[in-house]
């Protein structure tokens, strides 16, 4: 089990409490960019509800990830991105470190296959 509300770097960053650079945000949803990229573009999409796990997600959670997928393709602008790949790490093993669902978003190089 990961972090709550109450000890949430995403949280804090959502309720202004850390600085980030937000580059979308919405009634549901936030685009940062990471502070240690992976690739030339690296963003995180993170739901403004909290919740820790996609294992966790409910019907209303799962509206919210379905419009952060819907959304991303029509912000190439915004975020400075032509083709882009789209990560959720579930769970400590696949590297997951901030227990507050989020989507990462990586572009800017040229990926190879898995
Ligand atoms: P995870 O490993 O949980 O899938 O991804 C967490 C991501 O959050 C990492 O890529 C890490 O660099 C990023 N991150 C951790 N703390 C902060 C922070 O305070 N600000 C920003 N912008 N990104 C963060
Ligand atoms: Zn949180």
């Amino acid at each position: 089990m990961g972090n709550n509300e109450q000890t949430c770097i995403f949280c804090d960053i959502i309720n202004g409490k850390i600085p980030s650079k937000i580059l979308y945000n919405c009634d549901d949803f936030i685009i940062i960019e990471d502070i240690n990229p992976q690739a030339p573009k690296h963003f995180l999409a993170i739901p403004k509800e909290h919740f820790a796990f996609l294992a966790h997600c409910t019907d209303t959670q799962s509206t919210v990830l379905g419009k952060i997928l819907q959304t991303i393709p029509q912000l190439k602008q915004v975020l400075q991105i032509d083709d882009f790949r789209i990560i959720i790490n579930q769970g400590k093993s696949a590297g997951q470190t901030v227990f507050h669902l989020h989507f990462h978003i990586l572009g800017g190089k040229e990926f190879g296959n898995f």
